[in-house]
């Protein structure tokens, strides 16, 4: 069984109960990714049939997309367990060291977030990424030395959504990247009708393709969507998601047909009518928002800039002329820049 060591602070919630029902385990399961799929098979039956590990893989892109789920399918397919952690769990060199001699032979090493790794911890990783090999310290003070202890070779998968913040040393330790794309709805469809057969849950294609197409391109966001639209259909109708139901759930959680929310459109909203359309800062639009830049940054900005609602330039972020137009607002002649 794979080990997991992240800390969950919800354990128990709904949604990793969920969420580990649903997990795909093999690519099979895994619609979408098509060209990450094929070059990811090769380079695992490459890896088995030498006998050897698979090389370290970075994988990138914004939440929800399946990271995590890729790199327990990659352990699956390989046949080994996987250890996970997080790049802000690991704070000392003695964290990692304690897992890193853990590992056995072509075991994955998932590290998400590994952008956030402290920088005498990613130090440590350079030479068990290299050479395979650690150096532990043994006693403290001026008696201290450390000494080299080799390790089994395995594979490391960092993920992460911001792939600009990884330093180029670090970078260079990998023998791929895949960069995640955002899903199409038809893929999406794919991932909630798998859902709802898991669940044992009627589903029409209509009713799924609506939610496809409210799920701003997130495996996550569908499974939740599903999930809500679920109990909609099981409250109000006859417990078959259908269009209709699925329409009125998503109306009621107002996520509107392009899959914005509030705090979506309250961000275009805030560039337009308190900024002047832009461009405006990551800080000052987060103060306006109420909301944490990093969160803007990850979460809801990728989305608006793949349907073509915001720009991020130099000077800050634009909303775009479409962005005033599905907001009913007026494009301000000469672009987006003045105040309307
Ligand atoms: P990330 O690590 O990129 O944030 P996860 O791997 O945790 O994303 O995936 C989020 C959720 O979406 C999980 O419940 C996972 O099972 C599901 N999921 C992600 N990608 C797919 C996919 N291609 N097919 C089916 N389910 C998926």
């Amino acid at each position: 069984m794979p080990t997991d060591e992240v800390v969950d602070p919800n354990p128990a919630s709904e949604d990793t109960i969920f969420d580990e029902q649903i997990r795909p385990q093999q690519f099979d399961e895994f619609p979408g990714q098509e060209a990450i799929k094929a070059k990811l098979r090769i380079a695992i039956q490459a890896a088995k049939q030498r006998g050897e590990a698979l090389d370290h893989l970075l994988f990138c892109g914004p939440p929800g997309l399946g990271k995590t789920t890729l790199a327990r399918i990659v352990a699956n397919e390989m046949g080994v367990d996987v250890k996970a952690t997080s790049g802000p769990v690991i704070e000392r060199q003695a964290d990692l060291s304690a897992i890193l001699t853990s590992l056995e032979d072509f075991d994955v090493f998932f590290v998400d977030e590994i952008h956030r790794l402290n920088h005498a911890v990613e130090e440590t990783l350079y030479s068990a990424m290299e050479d395979f090999d650690v150096d532990i310290m043994l006693g403290k003070g001026p008696t201290a030395r450390s000494l080299k202890i080799g390790l089994k070779p395995f594979t490391l998968i960092g993920a992460t959504t911001r792939a600009g913040l990884l330093t180029p040393p670090l970078r260079a330790r990998f023998g791929d990247t895949c960069r995640m794309d955002f899903y199409s709805p038809e893929e999406l469809e794919a991932i909630v009708v798998r859902s709802a057969r898991i669940f044992d849950v009627p589903i029409e294609p209509d009713g799924a393709l609506e939610i496809a197409a409210r799920a701003r391109g997130t495996a996550r966001i569908a499974n939740r969507l599903f999930r809500r639209t679920r109990d909609y259909a099981q409250v109000k109708g006859t417990g078959t998601v259908t269009r209709d139901m699925a329409r009125a759930a998503l109306e009621m959680l107002r996520i509107d047909e392009l899959g914005l929310d509030d705090m979506d459109r309250q961000i275009i909203q805030t560039v337009i009518q308190k900024f002047g359309g832009g461009p405006v800062g990551l800080s000052s639009m987060a103060v306006a928002v109420g909301e944490e830049p990093q969160t803007l940054e990850e979460v809801h900005e990728p989305y608006l800039i793949q349907i073509g609602f915001m720009k991020r330039t130099h000077q800050g972020r634009v909303a775009t002329p479409l962005a005033y137009k599905h907001f009913g607002f007026e494009v301000p002649p000469g672009g987006q820049t003045t105040l309307l």
